[in-house]
């Protein structure tokens, strides 16, 4: 077992982490009651992705779950939460990806996307191939000086070079997003602040916005509960449009495992 203990990002309560090691597929536990993290189970996606069970809520999920799809981990593990929201550590994913290698997870296998899905609403898109491997390309648009247009695209080999963007924000949103309860934990050491023209503290690449939309989009896509071959892309994605297409993939691997039990 181990022990994570750290600040969330819009709650800024701490919270206590336990990853036991486990038989069956991977669950959250909360005050004793045990879910899996499954689109079907999100509660809210304003500005991180929240899941729960029964009045039971964890908040800001994606970038624990974006480590355990990078570590195609999908069974054998018990993630317990003590608090409202996981701790954001650096911002990043790197912290739990170096937590989960001390864990060894069980082999699976891809699950055919079947027919390719699409998801276009306001300005953003999300779209899912047919293929043979997972690939994910990713854009992002923002009207700022040092954003504007970035795109990132790649292979299943080299996908794990998401795991280190961190979240990002702009100082002009913060004090709307602390009106309304959220980022009261973001900080210069888990957020990368863009300021009018600039930034506040030196990003870790050129791109890291289009690669944290990345690293959301896979622990977003998480929620699907299985490993999909497909071609996926997203064009200004937002936590509520990746859960549209997690949601409908959730059914599919519902079906495809119905019939092969069938
Ligand atoms: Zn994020």
């Amino acid at each position: 077992m181990i022990e994570v203990r750290g600040q969330g990002l819009h709650s800024g309560r701490d919270a206590l982490v336990r990853l036991h090691p486990s038989e069956g597929p991977v669950r959250f536990r909360v005050s004793g009651q045990e879910f899996r993290p499954l689109a079907s189970m999100v509660q809210d996606t304003t500005r991180c992705t929240v899941i729960g069970s029964k009045g039971l809520r964890v908040a800001t999920v994606e970038h624990l779950l974006a480590a355990l799809f990078l570590k195609n981990f999908w069974y054998g593990l018990v993630v317990e939460v003590e608090g409202p929201e996981l701790p954001i550590l650096d911002g990043s994913a790197q912290e739990w990806l170096a937590l989960l290698e001390r864990f060894q997870p069980q082999p699976v296998t891809l699950v055919g996307l079947g027919e390719p899905v699409r998801i276009a609403k306001n300005g953003g898109e999300v779209s899912a191939e047919p293929a043979d491997e997972f690939t994910l390309a990713v854009t992002v648009a923002f009207p700022h000086p040092k954003i504007g247009y970035q795109s990132f695209a790649s292979p299943p080999e080299t996908l794990s070079s998401v795991a280190t963007a961190r979240t990002f924000g702009f100082l002009k949103d913060l004090e709307a997003l602390r009106s309304q309860g959220l980022a009261h934990g973001a900080s210069l050491d888990n957020t990368l602040v863009f300021s009018e023209n600039s930034f506040l503290n030196p990003p870790r690449f050129p791109d890291e916005p289009v690669r944290h939309k990345a690293l959301d989009f896979l622990g977003d896509l998480y929620l699907a509960g299985a490993p999909f071959a497909g071609r996926f892309t997203v064009h200004r994605g937002s936590h509520r449009l990746h859960l549209e297409l997690a949601k409908v993939l959730e059914l599919r691997a519902g079906e495809r495992l119905a019939s092969k039990a069938g």
